[in-house]
């Protein structure tokens, strides 16, 4: 069956009140930001739903990036066809009959919008059921639970059939949340945290710090690479990439082995935060989850956070391993993740990091970031 047309359901952007304008707004720019590539097609983003016109288009890769735009609750690839009741008979019935084996059941669900329709809903759902019935050996109807459910919608400029409901990515369409930096390591966690963060609707732009020679052009690649996945959910990411070399080696030379870890991993807050205040953006994603390694206790998280005033966001933070995993494969970053490059953190890891609360009553930490500043 070849669709015409792509009828889009808003998610939960429809109970949002006085932003819903903007909101609406927001996922019509979006989802054309998707489809630019696909030829000349129509997005009309309406109060209540949005509609893509294929103006004659492949419906498959359309669908395909549908699914991954934020804000969308699910989608239902449609026909337009003649608004008389043959037409829609003849189509019903086929779209019944390509989806049909015995023993499955169906239901028709109309909606009128044109009021001046010869019918109303109950009238086509009854007229279209007693077809099908008639056409189709051993169907029967469910309208509870069934396993074949065509809608009908009888639109002012002509009817629209659909029978397919596809998931959408849930969530908020992105730009409507703010704007804020993800610190984008080349691991698992950070790319998972910024899919999470672009998922409520925050348009992110990546940091990422790395420390040649030491660190590879591959793990810089894998980082930007990593990006352009995640790209795909978000129309463009901004990748700023944060030479560290110099610092890294400052730390080394000045700071007792016990602390290198925390004092690192303050510089680059300190430098996240400076970037982010910079760039007007109002917030700072990292990858960190509680207990993960030595590095994320709440004291360790305590004394690198004590570096800023600006919200340190933390989407994995209460989440298992596995279920970020899972999420990764899920995005499409799993495989470059486990790349085998290393990361500007590891490179001066001591044998057994001190934590957060303990460097307090050893160290004047003060005193060493002034001698690095
Ligand atoms: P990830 O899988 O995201 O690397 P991780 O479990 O390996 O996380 P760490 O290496 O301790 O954890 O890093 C914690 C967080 O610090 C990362 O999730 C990321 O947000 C940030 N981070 C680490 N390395 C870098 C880097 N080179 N550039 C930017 N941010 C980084
Ligand atoms: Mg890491």
């Amino acid at each position: 069956m070849k669709y015409t047309e792509i009828m889009v359901r808003y998610g939960e952007l429809s109970t949002k009140g006085k932003n819903r304008k903007d909101f609406i707004k927001q996922l019509g720019k979006n989802v054309r930001a998707v489809l630019t590539n696909y030829g000349d097609i129509e997005v009309k983003a309406q109060r209540d739903r949005l509609h893509v016109d294929l103006n004659g288009q492949d419906d498959k890769p359309v669908i395909e990036s549908l699914k991954q735009v934020f804000g969308i609750e699910n989608f239902y690839p449609s026909i337009k066809i003649a608004k008389t009741m043959d037409a829609i008979k003849e189509t019903a019935l086929e779209m019944v009959k390509e989806q049909y084996s015995a023993g499955k059941t169906f239901k028709i669900n109309t909606r009128r919008q044109d009021k001046s329709f010869e019918y109303h809903t109950d009238q086509i759902n009854n007229m279209l059921g007693d077809y099908i019935l008639e056409n189709v050996d051993g169907i029967k109807v469910n309208v509870k639970n069934p396993d074949i459910e065509i809608r009908v919608e009888v639109r002012m400029n002509g009817a629209y059939l659909s029978s397919e409901k596809i998931k959408g990515a849930g969530g908020l369409p992105v730009g409507t949340g703010g704007r804020a930096s993800m610190m984008l390591s080349g691991g698992i966690d950070s790319p998972v945290a910024a899919y999470m963060a672009m998922k409520r609707g925050v348009k992110i732009d990546m940091i990422h710090f790395y420390s040649p020679p030491y660190t590879s052009e591959q793990a810089l690649a894998k980082a930007k690479q990593l990006t352009s996945v995640l790209a795909k959910y978000s129309g463009g990411i901004q990748f700023i990439a944060v030479p560290f070399t110099e610092i890294q080696e400052t730390i080394k030379e000045k700071v007792p082995e016990g602390y290198l870890m925390t004092i690192q991993r303050r510089m680059m807050m300190r430098l996240a935060a400076e970037i982010t205040k910079n760039r007007h953006c109002t917030g700072i994603f990292n990858g960190e989850a509680l207990g993960q390694v030595a590095s994320q206790t709440l004291e360790s998280m305590m004394a690198i956070n004590d570096v800023t005033s600006m919200p340190v966001l933390r989407p994995l933070i209460s989440m298992d391993k596995t279920d970020i995993i899972e999420i990764s494969k899920d995005i499409d970053t799993f495989d470059l993740s486990v790349l085998p490059f290393e990361d500007c953190c590891t490179i001066f890891t001591p044998p057994a990091p001190k934590l957060g609360l303990t460097w307090k009553s050893h160290v004047n930490l003060s005193s060493i970031l002034t001698l690095m500043n």
